[in-house]
């Protein structure tokens, strides 16, 4: 299995860091889980492109995770020359999200379907709405949907991602709570978006604070990881950025609260589990 962080920027414009987006690619199945700016970017730069995908799974609604949520839609259609389906899973909301997207695309999708023989009928995506609980199977992999704290933004979800050799958890956005501690229990490795609240405070803008209440803290994230006794905690989609190469340095307090590994670092870092 291995997990590569493709976009680890917060929600303001980063010209180091596209929005938050993470792959996983394990058994038969390469996974996309939340689609921010740039991740098509990201996605290339790892190796992978578009039609390449198995699905897409989406934490939340929050625009930074689903930016670029319409070109993948596009890149997926046009790449695969029609021949594929974008499979696109997420809370309730999703199908209004991908209609809005597809309704956005209209002019475009009449262009190409007009100008390329090949383009007849227009993106085929199939949305499927999650709630926690469900299991999916894709790729030889279950995927397992819980609930998450990110309020009041709802619904919202985590993914815990298994190929019966290892799993991982897909925290997304939020703060710890027993869904997440069930989700992220014994698993091998726990994504969790993470904040710095004390550079958070220090920004004097009160708009900035009101992050404040609803996104893990990295003392929050180590504390959930040592909770659920995973092996590697991924800090990503920091809040706010560090630049690039003073990760470690930011997400230093980890130590003190998760005695795993830890990983942090620029868009692209990948980790195998083996
Ligand atoms: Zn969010
Ligand atoms: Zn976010």
């Amino acid at each position: 299995m291995k997990i590569t962080l493709l976009g680890t920027g917060s929600p303001l414009v980063d010209p180091n860091r596209a929005g938050p987006s993470t792959m996983v690619q394990a058994g038969e199945a390469t996974l996309l889980i939340d689609a921010g700016r740039g991740v098509q970017l990201r996605l290339v730069g790892a190796g992978v492109i578009p039609s390449m995908l198995s699905a897409v799974l989406l934490t939340h609604l929050h625009s930074d995770h689903i930016t670029d949520l319409n070109d993948m839609i596009t890149m997926y259609w046009v790449m695969s020359q029609e021949k594929g389906t974008l499979s696109i899973f997420g809370p309730p909301g999703t199908q209004q999200v991908v209609d809005g997207a597809l309704a956005m695309l209209g002019p475009d999708i009449g262009y190409r379907v007009a100008h390329h023989e090949v383009l007849k009928n227009g993106p085929q995506v199939e949305v499927t709405e999650v709630a926690p609980g469900d299991e999916v199977e894709i790729g030889g992999c279950t995927i397992l949907v819980g609930k998450t704290n990110h309020a009041p933004v709802e619904p919202t979800v985590g993914y815990r991602i298994s190929d019966g050799a290892h799993s991982v958890v897909l925290g997304g956005d939020g703060i710890p709570c027993n869904t997440l501690d069930e989700l992220v229990a014994g698993a091998d490795a726990y994504v969790q978006t993470a904040m710095r609240d004390d550079m958070v405070l220090s920004i004097p803008n009160p708009m900035f604070h009101d992050v404040l209440d609803y996104h893990s803290t990295v003392v929050q994230a180590a504390q959930t990881a040592a909770k659920g006794n995973v092996g590697t905690l991924i800090l990503t989609h920091y809040v706010p950025a560090p630049p690039v190469g003073d990760e470690l340095e930011w997400a230093a307090a980890v130590s003190d609260h998760f005695d795993g590994k830890l990983v942090v670092g620029p868009d692209l870092t990948a980790v195998e589990l083996s």
